[in-house]
């Protein structure tokens, strides 16, 4: 209960109390309400209202079996899951994950951060997020599609391109998303493009969304350098996962001048020293679903796989987590620390515990939370959404344009809310208060609902 307001400690004790076992749940909720006690205090209507207790509950929490056979005829059951956290700004938005760690807690916590980073991305979206204990790792297409169909027969019905929007996240690409669509057109008989985001080009997609995350994400540290008059140009960085997030991060800074020198997925990572060959990834994640472990054969030269690892005992100057939950804790953040790292900014959901943020702070080190730096995801999810309502589609240079002016506004937004309570060049404070501040008038405007 250290460091919360005494005015939301009763708050937080109810979400342990109503949400028993949900670890990830309790701690995105405590990380939020860390930063409102200055907001309390100039703003006691959000407590006296029950804005932030509302906050906390879920509008609507659905939970289903996902029945389907395997190819080899074999019944598999999983379970599936979506939460609608909160509508106050629009329709629920935010993608669905698919990956055997996924239960109700994991989901939660999505689901409440997906809040705040659509309110400080400015667009008309609300909070949800979803997804099932399914694997797609080994599985055939066919078993995936299976997958989908089965999963979208259930949850096609709380959906709808005014209701509730999801996209992807870990396990869930453009095939899954297909999949989903397919059977979501299929079963309403609409095509209601609006209805999900993150499709392919011919079916209703947006340029610039498959890379959005991770150019949104370098398009905010860009910011963070140029406020110190720093730009990418000879920067060593690293970057976990190789993923969606993690490639186009990749992309990018090394369109601005800086080297990858490490990525990674869950099996160890690799170090190239003169810099990670994008193309390699791509081949072995994009086409070949296989294992980050084949990038030294085919890159040849001094690249090296260190197994069962994780990348943040590499030296870098700047760090992007761009994989999973709590990936940085207090060893991983020493370990940074103590090599020289600069600046931590989050690709991913929540990668970095309480404790390792604490210890960047210690260590003057610039942290960045992934609800400001990953939110070009969602905003150019926003951004599909409007051309699709508009049965229009704009130019690649067009949409990365306007994607990098929102990421510029976001980070803006957290500086200047950040120094109006207080807390100057705090991103953690700027990013929670901003959007906080945003969805918690949308609230009390509309009522006790
Ligand atoms: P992908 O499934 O495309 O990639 C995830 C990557 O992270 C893979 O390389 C995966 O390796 C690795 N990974 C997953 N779990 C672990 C683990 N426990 N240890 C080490 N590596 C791991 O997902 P995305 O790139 O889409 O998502 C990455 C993060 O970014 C997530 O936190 C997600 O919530 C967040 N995010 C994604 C957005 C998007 O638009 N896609 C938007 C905003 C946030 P392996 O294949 O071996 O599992």
């Amino acid at each position: 209960m250290n460091g919360l307001h005494e005015k939301l400690r009763d708050i937080y004790e109810e979400v342990i109390r109503r949400n028993g076992g949900e670890a990830e749940f309790h701690q995105s909720v405590y990380e939020v309400l860390a930063s409102l006690g200055p907001v309390v205090d100039k703003h006691p209507e959000y407590v006296d209202y029950q804005v932030i207790r509302r906050l906390c509950e879920p509008e609507r929490q659905i939970i289903f079996r996902v029945p389907w056979v395997d190819d080899r005829g074999t019944v598999q059951i999983n379970r599936g899951f979506r939460v609608e956290f909160n509508s106050a700004l629009g329709p629920f938005k935010g993608g669905l994950r698919f990956h055997p760690s996924v239960y109700l807690g994991i989901v939660k916590f999505l689901g409440f951060e997906q809040i705040f980073k659509n309110a400080l991305t400015g667009m008309p979206i609300g909070g949800g997020k979803g997804g099932a204990d399914f694997d797609p790792k080994g599985r055939s297409d066919n078993e995936v599609m299976r997958f989908c169909q089965s999963f979208m027969t259930e949850l096609y019905r709380h959906l709808g391109e005014y209701t509730d929007v999801p996209a992807g996240d870990i396990g869930v690409g453009m095939r899954e998303i297909g999949y989903l669509f397919g059977q979501y057109k299929r079963i309403t008989n609409r095509y209601e493009s609006g209805v999900l985001t993150g499709k392919g080009m011919t079916w209703g997609g947006s340029l610039v969304r498959t890379e959005a995350t991770g150019y949104g994400t370098v398009f905010f540290v860009n910011e963070i350098l140029k406020a110190a008059n720093d730009t990418f140009e000879g920067k060593h960085v690293v970057v976990s996962g190789s993923g969606n997030v993690a490639i186009y991060a990749i992309e990018k800074i090394h369109e601005l001048g800086g080297t990858v020198v490490a990525c990674s997925d869950s099996g160890g990572y690799v170090v190239d020293e003169k810099g990670i060959d994008l193309e390699i990834v791509k081949e072995i994640k994009e086409v070949r679903r296989g294992r980050i472990s084949d990038y030294p054969e085919l890159r040849g030269g001094t690249a090296r796989f260190i197994a069962d690892r994780n990348v943040w005992d590499v030296p870098c100057e700047i760090a992007l987590p761009c994989a999973t939950q709590n990936e940085i804790n207090d060893d991983e953040a020493r370990a940074l620390v103590a090599n020289g790292c600069r600046i931590v900014a989050e690709g991913a959901n929540m990668p970095c515990s309480p404790k390792a943020v604490k210890l960047f702070a210690d260590a003057g080190v610039t942290f960045a939370p992934g609800k400001a730096v990953n939110a070009g995801g969602v905003a150019t999810s926003a951004l599909e959404m409007q051309q699709n309502a508009s049965r229009d589609s704009w130019t690649f240079a067009e949409t990365e344009e306007r994607l990098e002016v929102i990421m510029r506004r976001i980070h803006k937004r957290c500086l200047t809310t950040a120094e109006e309570y207080g807390q100057p060049g705090n991103y953690v404070a700027g990013a929670n208060i901003a959007g906080f501040i945003r969805v918690a008038d949308a609230m009390l405007a509309l009522g006790l609902i």
